[in-house]
């Protein structure tokens, strides 16, 4: 870590899996460091005037290796470069301890399933010209993933997220020299964008943010705002945040509403209507949402229907605000015949994630946010799938760096999800993986006894049983899937409301189309999708295996 310390060297090298990424990668970072880039194997090919194909051939993957170690040993000398080398470098001791010494070492590191598909077309790579080329990935990767750990000053876990999101992660963790190491190890702010043309939005994640009024101000030009809190939340945040603002002269008003998803209704909807109207509050005045998913979504439709629209920031103090409702723009309340029933889409002007909040918050609720953190790994991020495996006891112990982490992570992926498909015509119902069987629990219980992670928990243990009695998972990936949520404290197995009353609550569920229930299944872990097509045999089966 001296070295990223002193930063006393100057060069960047790229190790991994061939198909991790290391030459989209380290072009566009060389492109933004002002570096220049050289990929190692290209280098051998200019040098030799043949394919690494034809140098395989001829001279075997020996003759190859023995090229490469005196073209790294070559190219490590270099000053300024990011160097992408190849994926077999490290079996070399005399290259890893070249590399060690050469550069600050970025480890791009990506899971067998992942390298696959991204190299299963491509005929260039000598050592996956075999009957079964899944596994040999497969071999390969077991074989030099603790070569390229042991080398590595940063490790980079790439799951399905665009590059962008990689290098903004990457620079700041070359910026940073507070002890970077693993992914996920970092305390100072991170700032993610919801990219939605003019109305996007930073979501800004780290610790104390309720103090930073400088990422609230420029959303006040006026110096008002009115504060929408409930009577949990105001006692614990409220002076903090309001004695910030009022030090930078914000006139800053409240609204504190009764506490409990019960209040997520047109009553209390009305209490902030009142107020408002009473306090003769303006168009320019913005609402400040400082709760968890309760409050933000009804101050989120508030701010959407008062004077047709007012401006909104949400401040969500609950793990599960952090990384689900405060992101994406739903808000709305709840109706005496169904959830959510009434709202709009209304996206916020700015979303701060103050981790610290976190620590008051009691572990049910904590647990219940991480059934939402572990979906995104399970629907589109096995990468952050397989990081949650690792760290999940570090979040349940509040350590504030990975909740940072993994909020981050997490928002990451929905403000993809989100920019893609901001008013859910397709790819964002996948977020809803675990939810039908879910509601149908948190309904059938009647709502409050299952808290909606912990019906999220269990709905999403049947869909993977479910997938797997299709034929698209393993055995393992459904154990591997009980058990992370095992050890978030979640429950894995759904109430026995028997069959009939299953399928009357799921016919109830939004997804339905054309009568017909539409499940959020996996077609492998990391990779959801959307069907209708579900025989109704093996979802019996589901029902009765999952449920006890
Ligand atoms: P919540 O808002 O009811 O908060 C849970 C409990 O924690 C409450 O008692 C709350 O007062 C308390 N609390 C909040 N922050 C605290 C803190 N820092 N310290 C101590 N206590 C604290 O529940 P939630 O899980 O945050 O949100 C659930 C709601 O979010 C549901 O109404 C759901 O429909 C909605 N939701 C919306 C979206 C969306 O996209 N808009 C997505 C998911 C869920
Ligand atoms: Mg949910």
């Amino acid at each position: 870590m001296d070295k990223l310390k002193t930063n006393s060297t100057n060069t960047i090298i790229l190790v991994g899996m061939m198909g991790a990424g290391k030459t989209t990668v380290g072009k566009l970072l060389a492109k933004q460091l002002g570096k220049i880039f050289i990929d190692s194997d290209e280098e051998i090919q200019r040098r030799t005037g043949v394919t690494i194909p034809h140098i395989f051939d001829v001279e075997g993957e020996e003759g190859f290796r023995q090229r490469e170690c005196v073209v790294l040993q070559e190219l490590l000398k270099r000053e300024d470069v990011v160097l992408a080398t190849g994926g077999g470098a490290v079996l070399n001791p005399q290259n890893r301890e070249a590399m060690k010494q050469g550069g600050i070492v970025i480890y791009l590191k990506s899971n067998v399933h992942d390298l696959w598909q991204r190299t299963r077309h491509d005929h260039n790579r000598p050592l996956l010209q075999t009957a079964n080329p899944r596994a040999k990935l497969q071999e390969l990767y077991e074989q030099r993933d603790p070569l390229y750990s042991e080398i590595a000053d940063i490790v980079m876990h790439t799951g399905k997220q665009s590059v962008n999101i990689l290098l903004s992660r990457l620079q700041k963790h070359l910026n940073d020299s507070s002890n970077p190491s693993q992914d996920g190890d970092n305390q100072s702010m991170q700032t993610l964008t919801v990219g939605l043309a003019e109305r996007s939005y930073p979501i800004h994640i780290g610790s104390g943010l309720l103090n930073c009024t400088e990422l609230l101000l420029p959303h006040l030009p006026r110096r008002r705002a009115v504060i929408v809190s409930n009577t949990t939340v105001a006692p614990i945040y409220f002076d903090q945040l309001s004695e910030a603002l009022v030090q930078q002269g914000v006139r800053v008003s409240s609204i504190v509403l009764p506490d409990g998803e019960q209040y997520k209704n047109s009553e209390s909807l009305n209490l902030i209507y009142d107020a408002l109207l009473k306090s003769r509050s303006e168009r320019s005045t913005p609402l400040i949402a400082l709760g968890g998913g309760v409050i933000g979504d009804i101050t989120g439709f508030a701010a959407a229907t008062y004077l047709r629209g007012v401006p909104f920031i949400q401040i969500p103090t609950t793990l599960l605000a952090q990384v689900d409702s405060s992101v994406g723009g739903k808000t709305g309340i709840n109706h005496p015949l169904g959830k959510n029933m009434v709202g709009a889409f209304y996206q916020p002007l700015a979303v701060l994630a103050d981790t610290t909040t976190l620590n008051t918050l009691p572990d049910k609720e904590l647990r219940a946010g991480l059934a939402e953190v572990i979906k995104y790994g399970l629907i589109r991020d096995l990468g952050f799938l397989e990081w949650l495996e690792i760290n999940i006891e570090k979040l349940l112990q509040r350590d504030l760096p990975a909740l940072q982490y993994a909020i981050a992570r997490s928002c990451e992926n929905k403000a993809e999800v989100v920019g893609a498909d901001e008013l859910e015509s397709g790819e964002r119902a996948l977020l809803n993986l675990g939810h039908t069987f879910g509601h149908a629990i948190e309904n059938g219980m009647g709502y409050g006894v299952w808290l909606h992670g912990e019906a999220v928990a269990a709905g999403t243990v049947m869909a993977t049983d479910l997938s797997w009695r299709m034929g698209w998972l393993a055995a393992q990936d459904v154990d591997r899937v009980r058990n992370i949520f095992k050890r978030a404290g979640l429950p894995t197995i759904a109430p026995k409301l028997g069959e009939a009353k299953y399928l009357e609550l799921m016919g109830l569920d939004k997804k339905v189309a054309d009568g017909k229930i539409r499940f959020v299944l996996l077609k492998s872990l990391g990779h959801a999708v959307m069907t209708g097509d579900v025989s109704p045999v093996l979802l019996r089966q589901t029902l009765e295996s999952c449920s006890a």
